[in-house]
């Protein structure tokens, strides 16, 4: 961010954006103060050379520039007395994508957001294009904070996963394409209710170049009007739906994607993109591809070989004509829903923390369940709710229940069977994270494996 060299910066928040964040400010030659409100991230940013300095004390009105973490709330559902304070001096608050954003000013960048299925689709698009032979860089919101991406040679694309708090805090981005998935309820507390959402998404076609493409999935009511109110506006929009055949757009209504009507390839055949939500995603990829200059034999090919995001029914092995599956990101029952109604046969392992509703929601796939196998927490709720109509077990552990689920489904023998753990619960009780959960299943599993 050389732009910035002598500027005053105030970083706020020393998670992985943030510290990448305050590491490029130092190298560029700006002066640096930073604070996170946690103190061990604190400790960790001094321990790591980083300026620390409390905003209350070492005014932050006083900086050029304010780089907010975009996962530290700032307006709903209270202001943060910072965020207030550094506005009504009118000193610029951003996150770190806008000064990614800047410096690169001359680059190409694709941008991909939705309540469900950014990384997928963000990963997914970065495969395409680089089997293409473009240079390619892909992070933002997953794996590799902005400013710690590479510099790329000119014709090279970012493709930028934009999660609704990040949209809220960039203003320059220029993207030749973006992506918008899907809007469902969700965070609607810190966007100050369903409007506040849906316009934070909204911002993303803001930053579309003149002659840029906005790829919009219509099967939900908010991106359907969006998509309307874009094309009024003459955007030049692509709609994406895996419900309706589309005339114009792209859509795969039963798993065959179809060009404007045109069928391409039948995604049912690519085992790494299993089920309608995936369609979704790949239809979005397909058309941004294209938006770039993709033949569609090149993506088709890319489809083929995409090797699959890790904790999102990652198919971790097949032992004894069983599949073990590892969709540890189910964090509540709706995203289990996608996974369980891929398969028939399931040895379903779940538990941990519960959310609201716990899993009442997912009765009408009970049938697809041959036994389910509880751990953590919420295993006494969930017996309630499976009593009578699903065979159980309390496990109690992830160990014991993936030993439990071998013994039972080798015996079983289903031709088709899949051991699934799609959790529904948070994993806090029993694990770091989601991350830790999977990375568990999948050392287990690869005990009797390999
Ligand atoms: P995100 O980055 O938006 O959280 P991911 O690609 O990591 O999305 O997918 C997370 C989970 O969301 C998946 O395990 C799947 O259950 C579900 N999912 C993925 N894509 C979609 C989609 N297009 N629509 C609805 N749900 C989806």
């Amino acid at each position: 961010v050389p732009f910035l060299k002598g500027k005053r910066v105030a970083v706020m928040g020393l998670g992985k954006s943030g510290t990448a964040t305050a590491r490029a400010l130092l190298a560029s030659g700006a002066g640096v103060m930073a604070w996170d409100d946690d103190e061990g991230a604190r400790r960790q940013g001094a321990e790591s050379a980083l300026p620390i300095g409390d905003p209350m004390v070492k005014d932050f009105t006083k900086a050029d520039l304010v780089v907010w973490s975009p996962g530290i709330p700032h307006t709903h559902p209270k202001p943060h007395p910072v965020a207030e304070k550094v506005r009504a001096a009118g000193v610029p608050l951003v996150c770190d994508v806008e000064l990614l954003a800047r410096a690169l000013a001359d680059h190409r960048f694709l941008g991909v957001t939705g309540t469900n299925g950014k990384s997928t689709t963000t990963t997914l698009l970065a495969h395409v294009l680089e089997r293409s032979g473009a240079p390619v860089a892909a992070g933002g919101n997953l794996g590799t904070a902005a400013l710690d991406l590479p510099v790329l040679p000119g014709d090279g694309r970012y493709v930028l996963e934009l999660s609704s708090y990040q949209l809220e805090l960039v203003d320059s981005l220029k993207l030749s394409v973006g992506i918008l998935l899907n809007i469902t309820p969700d965070h609607l507390g810190r966007h100050g209710g369903m409007a506040g959402y849906v316009a934070a998404k909204r911002r993303m076609f803001d930053f579309l170049t003149p002659g840029g493409v906005a790829v919009v999935g219509v099967d939900d009511g908010a991106c359907k009007s969006m998509a309307a109110e874009l094309a009024r506006l003459g955007v030049r929009v692509v709609p994406v739906s895996v419900r309706e055949a589309l005339a114009d757009g792209v859509s795969a209504p039963d798993g065959i994607l179809l060009d404007n009507g045109k069928p391409v390839c039948d995604l049912k055949s690519f085992p790494r993109l299993p089920g309608a939500h995936n369609w979704q995603n790949a239809c979005a990829v397909y058309a941004a591809a294209r938006a770039d200059g993709i033949a569609a034999k090149t993506i088709v090919a890319a489809f083929e070989s995409y090797p699959g995001l890790a904790h999102r029914q990652e198919l971790v092995a097949e032992v004894d004509g069983i599949a073990w599956i590892n969709d540890s990101k189910a964090t509540n029952a709706d995203a289990a829903e996608k996974a369980l109604v891929c398969y028939d046969h399931v040895y379903w392992i779940i538990g941990g923390q519960a959310k609201e509703g716990g899993i009442a929601s997912l009765e009408q796939h009970f049938g697809r369940i041959e036994h389910a196998f509880l751990i953590g927490e919420a295993a006494e709720s969930f017996a309630a709710t499976l009593e009578g109509k699903v065979r159980f077990t309390r496990c109690g552990t992830l160990a014991k229940a993936v030993a439990a689920a071998r013994n039972l489904a080798v015996s079983d023998a289903i031709p088709g069977a899949v051991v699934l753990l799609s959790p529904a619960c948070a994993s806090w009780d029993q694990f770091k994270s989601f991350e830790h959960r999977g990375d568990s299943f999948r050392e287990l599993v690869m005990e009797f494996a390999s």
